[in-house]
């Protein structure tokens, strides 16, 4: 630890790594971070994690890349702005010029902040017609999105954080939130130790940390949890836990294709009585009873779940179930009652989703495939109608297999680092390989970096300013603290430079971020999602603002749907206290979604179920967190980590060398055993380079979503 000396001023700012999202204070010495403390007056109460509590050592770090880099015979060479610039400019000129718009690309981030994202889906969607703009959140959190649109009529979630400290039940489900999400679970805990009435139930594969503090744990079988959702409705139902009142005034039930009555909606879960499924589940039928019944009686119930749920095949239909359990015993919209999934990076739900920085997505909840939204985008653009492209983009995967095939031929990756993170990794390499790549960069050495052919050095957290939207519809702004090192520039800046040499200055007019803001905040106010009143002025002032907020005078929305969110206020009265104003008949929809073995199961030839996920001091592929040697030495090298019985059935003890190997090939790593693993279930974690287990992760992915699986792959081991 190099101490920089007194903290001289300290100032209000965002944690940069998860969608909690947390309010920090940087104490700094002139242009130096020195010290990181939580803030007492943000929604996380003074509470960071390990990581946020050492963001310091993240900007002390020396070996940040400082200046562009260009490839020349396989060795990066300096190169000067001008000249990087220039080379991206000619190259996606080219391009576009030989082979259109399809040929391009851009992959970003949840990290980007919300002007740059803005930016880059403006550009491309408006400026080159492309509509090839993807990201990281594909990968974790599109199956929530497409969840809630369906379920709901808009993206993003009804509840908020609040809603733990009224919640009596929560129910996590695919979620370690005691490593994933720590101040939200000390949240859970000081709930949980103010009243004794409250319970707590943990259904995951593996005995995680969060799972060794439930009341009640099921430890279902991976990729089995639909079966689970299907099941707590059916006792619902044959208990009569069903709230009518509700159900009459504020839900309609489909069964994907067409409206559906109760009855039928009934019936339909007849198949999946807990004698019919608990086997299958790895549980009993009496557990099933049990967790269903505490859902439904509970005074509040509030659902959290993050990537075991969203990174599924069936990742959109376990959502809507979520949704739909909560909707069918009337568990929502109250205080303490709500489905809230959880996010995984600082900016995705703000930054991609809410700016529709995704290839089907337009801004605030338009699609692309939608002609009239198509209309309204080009008219809040500015650009002649028919600029945008009918096709949605490339999705995450598509974009890269769009490389290997040759057909996506340059593309802009920023603030990620697909090289690490993609599954059957080995395959999406080899797109990285042959396209033209421009990386924005903070370190040369992350994988991605290593396929750039221009590597273009980025800022970093508070050498920029803008604004992330975290999980419960909170922007947040993170000011400029302190210029970006050596030669960096903001993504924003690149971004901008970028448009005026591609000729498209007319177009992107701002010239800051916070000019950017106020045009994009302008046009929220055409859409239900409008945050008009959220001004850069106000975050400073303000510890973030929840939209709906339509004017500046508006305090913002904690909960949406009811009583104080602008648009169900002139809905809602004594007798109908909600309205969900994203449908045209103000229902949400409960969907009968029928449970689909996956293609990933485990047979004879592969008997065990590898599943990926994070460790407590570790964020995502570590490009920032795993060089922090604190960090670095909580968290170890990547393992493959068993259960002591499937050890001792494989033959293999701590510290084995490994071969282990998937339907997308075969990789070799350490063996680790600890009994947190259930029997069948090996898991290996993804923050080490070195151990990188996506090279076996299976690349199914949810039809609808095209999130990928990266939770449930058929694996057999040998020892080497
Ligand atoms: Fe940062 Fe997430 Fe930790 Fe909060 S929980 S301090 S946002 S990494």
């Amino acid at each position: 630890i190099v101490d920089e000396g007194p903290v001289k001023s300290w100032h209000k700012s965002v944690c940069r790594y998860c969608g909690t999202g947390c309010g920090v204070m940087l104490g700094m010495n002139k242009d130096k971070l020195v010290r990181v403390r939580g803030d007492q007056e943000a929604h996380n109460k003074g509470v960071i994690c390990i990581k946020g509590s050492m963001l310091d050592s993240l900007m002390k770090d020396p070996n940040r890349l400082k200046t562009p880099k260009i490839k020349k015979d396989g060795k990066f060479v300096e190169a000067s702005w001008e000249e990087a610039m220039s080379l991206m400019t000619s190259k996606f000129k080219e391009a576009l010029n030989d082979h259109g718009p399809e040929s391009i690309g851009f992959y970003g981030s949840g990290q980007l902040l919300i002007e740059e994202s803005y930016t880059a889906n403006k550009l491309f969607k408006a400026g080159f017609s492309s509509n090839n703009v993807d990201g990281n959140p594909r990968l974790c959190m599109a199956s929530a999105a497409v969840g809630y649109t369906q379920t709901f009529g808009k993206d993003e979630p009804p509840g908020a954080y609040e809603d733990i400290d009224h919640a009596e039940t929560f129910f996590l489900i695919g979620s370690n939130a005691y490593e994933c999400h720590p101040p939200l679970w000390e949240r859970i805990m000081l709930r949980k130790k103010a009243n004794k009435n409250v319970k707590i139930i943990v259904v995951d594969p593996r005995k995680t940390k969060t799972a060794e503090h439930a009341d009640i744990f099921l430890p279902v079988l991976p990729g089995k949890d639909m079966l689970l959702l299907n099941s707590m409705c059916s006792v619902m139902s044959e208990l009569e836990l069903l709230d009518d009142d509700f159900i009459a005034k504020h839900v309609s039930f489909n069964d994907g294709n067409k409206k559906i009555s109760l009855e039928e909606y009934k019936k339909f879960l007849k198949d999946y009585r807990p004698e019919k499924v608990a086997d299958e589940l790895g549980i009993t039928p009496r557990e099933i009873r049990e967790v269903a019944y505490q859902f439904a009686k509970s005074k509040a119930t509030m659902s959290l779940w993050t990537m075991g749920i969203n990174q599924r095949v069936q990742g959109v239909f376990l959502n809507n179930t979520l949704n739909s359990l909560h909707l069918i015993t009337g568990q929502i919209c109250r205080p303490g009652a709500t489905p809230l999934s959880l996010t995984g990076q600082s900016n995705a739900c703000g930054g991609v989703r809410d700016t529709g920085s995704l290839a089907h997505l337009l801004p605030n909840g338009r699609l692309v495939a939608n002609g009239t939204h198509r209309q309204e985008m080009e008219k809040l653009w500015k650009v002649p109608e028919g600029t945008i492209a009918p096709k949605p983009g490339r999705h995450a995967l598509a974009m890269f297999d769009g490389m290997v095939k040759d057909v996506v031929k340059t593309a802009l990756i920023m603030c990620t680092n697909p090289a690490q993170s993609l599954p059957n990794n080995r395959y999406y390499r080899e797109g990285m390989e042959k396209a033209f790549l421009v990386v924005a960069e903070i370190f040369e050495d992350t994988e991605t970096a290593k396929f750039a052919d221009v590597l273009l050095p980025a800022a970093l957290y508070i050498e920029k300013e803008g604004v992330y939207g975290q999980t419960e519809r909170r922007y947040q702004i993170i000011e400029k603290l302190r210029d970006p090192v050596g030669e960096a520039r903001s993504d924003f800046d690149i971004l901008v430079d970028f448009a005026n040499r591609m000729g498209q200055g007319n177009l992107i007019t701002y010239k800051t971020p916070n000019e950017c803001w106020d045009e994009y905040r302008n046009i929220s106010k055409a859409s239900k999602y409008d945050f008009s009143g959220i001004t850069y002025d106000r975050l400073k002032k303000e510890r973030g603002i929840q939209w709906p907020c339509p004017s500046e005078d508006h305090p913002g929305t904690v909960r949406r749907y009811i009583k104080g969110d602008p648009f169900a206020d002139k809905h809602v009265n004594a007798n109908h206290k909600v309205h969900f104003y994203g449908k045209p008949d103000g229902r949400a929809v409960v969907f009968a979604r029928p449970y689909k073995a996956g293609v990933e199961d485990v047979s004879e030839d592969k008997p065990l179920f590898l599943t990926t996920g994070r460790v407590i001091s570790q964020w995502h592929t570590g490009t920032m967190t795993y060089r922090i040697s604190e960090l670095k030495h909580s968290a170890g090298p990547g393992r493959f980590v068993f259960h002591p019985q499937d050890a001792g059935l494989n033959n293999v003890k701590k510290g084995d060398k490994i071969e282990v190997e998937s339907s997308r090939g075969k990789m070799q790593g350490i063996v680790d055993i600890s009994d947190h693993e259930t029997p069948g279930v090996v898991f290996g974690a993804f923050y080490d380079a070195k151990f990188l287990v996506n090279n076996v992760v299976s690349d199914d992915h949810d039809p609808i979503s095209k999130e990928p699986d990266y939770k449930v792959t058929a694996i057999k081991v040998k020892k080497v």
